[in-house]
């Protein structure tokens, strides 16, 4: 059977270790399609949404979460979503057309926000290693941020015969027993899975795959699987309700204009059409 995009969770029968996969392959394909990226760029929005998922699975499976490197003032930034229905989505905001910004050659900050239960936001930022490492970025926000000890990996082989795109979050879980020791032979371990990619290829992504390559003769349960895709949360009504915040002088202008507004959705490419009706509509409302 095909792999299918999914998030899967295992843990150690000795309660040391916990970890998070995910394949992420066809969500990233979607939003690779929608803007019409290729290149290093590509790589990167494809580990940022990973990343998105991964934390968001890791930290707040229930609440949305939105990760962000930002390249400075007018540096432009890559965008990641991921919500709890599942769905996922990236954007690449570039600050002119022919030149994507590249994490390794701008400084850069990783900013990774989660809504709390009481919908409180908790927000977090580390700099971008200069290698323009995103898992190493990730692994620094959890250790800093989250004072989580994690060891991270995300890869992307974008084009080519077998695109994959996934990575992976091990955990050491704060009732481990001689967590010293374990954490010395989990590092080790993780040694030969820092550069997943290929291993990534040779399975179709499959997290099942590389949880159970991982931990390879360490009796472990499975948790709990979830699948996830590429998605959108645009909608005819959002974009009304985006309008509705705008002055009432702005939509006067747009009345004015005489013709119906197209907005288009960055992230997906969807459009949508606002009749002039519609718009007066705007103005008797408010
Ligand atoms: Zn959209």
């Amino acid at each position: 059977m095909p792999e299918k995009d999914a998030v899967m969770r295992a843990m150690t029968n000795d309660g040391a270790f916990r970890i998070v996969a995910a394949r992420t392959t066809d969500t990233v394909r979607g939003v690779v399609a929608a803007q019409k990226l290729s290149g290093a760029v590509a790589n990167d929005i494809a580990n940022l949404v990973t990343t998105a998922v991964l934390y968001r699975e890791t930290m707040a499976p229930s609440l949305r979460v939105q990760c962000i490197v930002r390249f400075g003032e007018g540096g432009g930034q890559l965008v990641a979503d991921s919500h709890p229905d599942g769905w996922s989505r990236g954007l690449v905001q570039s600050p002119s057309s022919d030149a994507p910004p590249d994490v390794r050659r701008k400084r850069a900050t990783l900013e990774m926000m989660r809504t709390l239960p009481n919908s409180e936001l908790h927000r977090g930022v580390v700099e971008v290693p200069e290698s323009g490492n995103l898992s190493e970025a990730f692994m620094r926000y959890m250790q800093l941020s989250e004072q989580i000890v994690s060891m991270i990996s995300l890869d992307s082989k974008i084009e080519g015969p077998t695109p994959a795109t996934g990575g992976y979050v091990v955990q050491l879980l704060p009732e481990a027993a001689e967590a010293e020791a374990a954490m010395a032979t989990m590092t080790r371990r993780l040694e030969s899975f820092v550069d997943i990619g290929d291993r990534l290829q040779a399975s179709d992504g499959s997290p099942a795959h590389l949880i159970e390559q991982i931990f390879e003769g360490m009796p472990f349960t499975w948790l709990h699987e979830s699948s996830i895709r590429f998605g959108c949360q645009c909608s005819q009504l959002r974009v009304m309700t985006t309008l509705s915040l705008l002055d009432r002088s702005e939509v006067q202008e747009l009345v004015d204009e005489g013709e119906p507004l197209s907005v288009g959705c960055d992230y997906c490419g969807a459009s949508y059409t606002v009749e002039i009706a519609h718009l007066q509509g705007l103005l008797s409302a408010s």
